[in-house]
């Protein structure tokens, strides 16, 4: 093991679009509760509401839907992401999954990662977007923001600023439809493509 990698601190990890088709599974959603087809290349923005065209009350139902047990366990893992994180475990490397999903799909979400066998150390919900309701497991993004990672991985644009402007975090934003208008702070790279170790070194 490489004494850079032993010495490491955590990476930080989201869940939705990184580790699973969070997205793709939602849009399926859309269609089939709204029967409205939108595509995923043309989600502009990370904002779904906006994105779908949808009315807070037609976002209301689609999310409450999504983040049902039953929808969450279903969402298609992005394996070769999963498979990263277990190679850098393997070295060492501590993972914290950090997710801005609602505290009621923590349970849930567990169970996810126990059955698609992600290797990682911790699980945090972090109130990342004020926009679901959080019960006291959830951390405030103040609170989380005294954290440090060597590396963040993101998709969501603004997060990815918070971690790199207020968290001086790298940031590896991966590359998707809704982030690809801004601009990035010096500290965050876009990375297309799937994850892979030379991210580490
Ligand atoms: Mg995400």
């Amino acid at each position: 093991m490489t004494p850079d990698l032993m010495d490491a601190h955590a990476v930080y990890v989201d869940m939705d679009d990184v580790l699973c088709h969070s997205t793709r599974a939602f849009l399926r959603l859309v269609e089939r509760r709204l029967g409205r087809c939108v595509a995923y290349e043309s989600l502009s923005t990370f904002d779904l509401g906006v994105s779908c065209g949808l009315s807070r009350e037609e976002l209301d139902t689609v999310f409450g839907m999504f983040h049902s047990s039953e929808e969450l366990l279903k969402i298609p893992p992005i394996g070769e992401n999963i498979e990263t994180l277990r190679q850098w475990t393997s070295r060492g490397v501590e993972i914290a999954v950090v997710t801005g999903r609602p505290t009621r799909a923590i349970e849930a979400s567990v169970a996810w990662l126990d059955r698609h066998r992600v290797a990682y150390h911790e699980f945090v919900v972090v109130d990342k977007y004020r926009r679901f309701v959080m019960d006291r497991r959830a951390v405030s993004l103040e609170e989380f923001s005294n954290r440090r990672f060597r590396l963040a991985i993101e998709d969501s644009l603004d997060m990815a600023t918070f971690l790199a402007y207020s968290m001086a975090t790298p940031v590896a934003l991966l590359d998707r439809p809704w982030n690809r208008n801004g601009t990035l702070h010096p500290r965050i790279t876009r990375y297309t493509g799937y994850l892979s170790f030379d991210l580490l070194s």
